[in-house]
């Protein structure tokens, strides 16, 4: 089974923007894919397009299941209800505790009433502490997240993502905010879940050595192209130049 597969993938913003151009990207079950490039190079478009937040103009576009092209539409909630999505600044809800953030995770599963009423079945209690002790916040589950750190608010989200049980997880810089201590336990935490889970991640990361460190795949994007495609050993010079060329930092 593909987990992703476009072919000849465009997407042209309401405004005019081409911001995706030609994109052939297929991933496996179980890979760890790093999307690299400068800033507006395209690559939280490219996640958004993945679930379907923001729509493909044309091309070939699979995701799990999916015709992205062609979404009915229960096919858009039960799309989502697979994939896990990780954001720069955690949107997580603040007045909320740790252990009720990451329930919201179970919000597909469980319904939106009984998650509304906070009835969640008591199994999904334990998944959702369990999770929340792999990220190592189990003295935390009852702090409302305003009242933790940015690492430990980006681990609750890690949690909410993973207590879903997705097929994918897209997370999209999700060390943006972090200092580089930080964004090692945050990609270490990433990679342990798709290596004990065999969920599939496909990170967007601004530092290079992160990704060369913990991808198994590394994609390339500049200006809505993607123009390398390899293991993180086969970015030569020459490759690096084709990302970053005139780059400032
Ligand atoms: P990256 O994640 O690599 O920084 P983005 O995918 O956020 O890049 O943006 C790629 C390009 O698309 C940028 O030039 C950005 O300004 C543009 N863009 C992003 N969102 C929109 C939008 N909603 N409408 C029009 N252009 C957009």
């Amino acid at each position: 089974m593909t987990v992703l597969n476009f072919k000849g993938v465009d997407l042209v913003y309401p405004n005019g923007f081409h911001a995706l151009k030609d994109i052939n990207f297929s991933v496996e079950p179980g890979e760890f894919v790093a999307v690299i490039g400068r800033s507006g190079a395209g690559k939280s478009t490219l996640l958004r397009a993945i679930n379907r937040t923001i729509e493909c103009t044309s091309g070939k576009a699979e995701v799990l299941d999916f015709n992205l092209m062609k979404m009915g539409s229960g096919d858009l909630r039960q799309l989502r209800a697979r994939i896990g999505f990780i954001f720069q600044q955690f949107n997580l809800v603040k007045n909320l505790t740790a252990l009720d953030n990451v329930l919201h995770g179970r919000l597909a599963h469980v319904g939106l009433l009984r998650s509304l009423l906070g009835l969640y079945p008591a199994v999904d209690v334990k998944l959702a502490q369990d999770v929340l002790k792999a990220v190592g916040l189990d003295g935390k589950m009852k702090s409302r997240v305003d009242a933790l750190s940015g690492g430990q608010q980006q681990r609750v989200a890690i949690a909410r993502a993973v207590v879903q049980n997705p097929e994918i997880i897209l997370a999209d810089e999700p060390m943006a905010s972090l200092d580089p201590k930080l964004s090692e336990v945050v990609l270490q935490l990433l990679l342990n879940f798709n290596r004990e889970r065999g969920m599939t991640t496909i990170v967007n990361l601004h530092v290079l050595e992160l990704a060369q460190k913990y991808a198994t795949r590394i994609v390339g994007m500049r200006e809505g192209k993607m123009v390398f495609e390899g293991k993180p050993k086969d970015l030569s010079r020459g490759a690096l130049d084709s990302i970053y060329e005139g780059a400032v930092s």
